[in-house]
């Protein structure tokens, strides 16, 4: 059987990174890094990375899908916890200081690690897998081009369901049942379905308030294939839109799109956040758009980088990132566009396919 040569470039790269910081060795424990550098898709599984060895552990519900889906690592199953049932294997003989990552490593599950494995120290560790997460290679930009895809049509079809008396709930679950449909694994989150003064709210969750006339919806959902994320952001309005919704859609959409014209590697994250942001500005709402302009994208529907104003981060080739700018005007209503790009050596490339121009259903 062939080993899944990504998945093996992805282990060889963790154990030079772990080198770096002066590491013999990672636990990783939370599922999607384990995801990412196993294959593995169950729910229930961690690995041990040294300079010498790759050691895989699930519990016996998931012995079958292990071998079929692990390769390249010594695979243990147990019934017992996952570090207690390996630890008697010795998974990290030979090593002084391991590190694990202080972000998902719960403190009961360090004073666990601490009892079974006396004899090294353990040292925290922030980023070692998220940041080789954050550059896509060309099998994770197919991933989230095809998440993308799907929530494009399933944009399109839901539209024909949005009108006065309908529940915004009811929508959020056709839209999850159409984006299962379509080969999706599941949402990538809680669908956002937020009409009239609701959408004032960044992220309202679909709710049973009723849709009503002469109102702004903003639709914010994703999906995900084969473990990446899709994560596209809609408004619609429902009925004749007055001269001032017109407007701040207008403003809204300009912002956007200055942002993505903008996108390129090497420029500083918030330096892409300030060009929405002043558009915004611009046009007096500067207050109202009260979050950032957008955010890393992959298995994680948050990772790095950042795309806000107080980002340290430098836009990368390979990053995939959203473009999001909003205007929330409270008591009555609110405008959101996003799309998905990944980063190129020079500007970038948009995942979505869904139209911009103000839809009024
Ligand atoms: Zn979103
Ligand atoms: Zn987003």
């Amino acid at each position: 059987v062939l080993l899944n040569p990504t998945i093996k470039g992805r282990v060889a790269r963790v154990r030079s990174i772990v080198h770096r910081r002066g590491l013999d060795g990672m636990i990783v424990s939370s599922l999607p890094h384990v995801r990412y550098l196993t294959g593995f898709t169950g729910s229930n599984g961690a690995c041990m990375i040294t300079q010498r060895s790759a050691l895989f552990v699930t519990d016996l519900r998931y012995r079958d899908q292990a071998r079929d889906e692990v390769r390249g690592f010594r695979r243990i199953i147990t019934s017992r916890g996952l570090f207690e049932g390996s630890a008697s294997r010795r998974p990290l003989s030979g090593c002084k200081r391991v590190g694990f990552d202080s972000g998902h490593v719960t403190y009961a599950l360090y004073r666990s690690l601490r009892s079974l494995f006396p004899e090294v120290l353990l040292v925290p560790t922030v980023g070692v897998v998220d940041s080789l997460m954050r550059t896509k290679d060309a099998e994770e930009v197919a991933c989230i081009q095809q998440a993308a895809e799907i929530t494009d049509r399933v944009f399109m079809e839901v539209l024909a369901m949005i009108a006065p008396g309908v529940v915004e709930l009811d929508i959020a679950a056709e839209i999850s049942y159409l984006q299962r449909r379509q080969g999706a694994e599941r949402d990538a989150f809680d669908i956002l379905v937020a009409g009239g003064e609701r959408a004032a709210f960044p992220h309202a969750k679909a709710s049973t308030r009723k849709i009503s006339r002469n109102e702004m919806v903003i639709l914010d959902f994703g999906c995900v294939v084969r473990g990446y994320a899709s994560d596209l952001t809609r408004t619609v309005h429902v009925g004749r839109p007055s001269r001032r919704a017109v407007e701040l859609y207008r403003v809204v959409q300009e912002a956007q799109q200055e942002a993505l014209a903008a996108v390129t590697a090497g420029m500083r994250a918030r330096d892409l956040d300030a060009i929405a942001r002043k558009r915004i500005q611009r046009a007096g709402w500067g207050r109202y758009f009260n979050h950032s302009l957008g955010h890393g994208l992959g298995m994680h529907v948050h990772e790095a980088p950042r795309v806000s104003a107080l980002s340290t981060d430098t836009i990368a080739a390979g990053d995939v990132i959203t473009i999001e700018p909003g205007v929330y005007i409270p008591d009555y209503g609110g405008v959101r566009i996003e799309d998905d790009v990944l980063v190129l050596e020079h500007g970038c490339r948009v995942f979505n396919a869904s139209p911009k121009e103000l839809m009024i259903l």
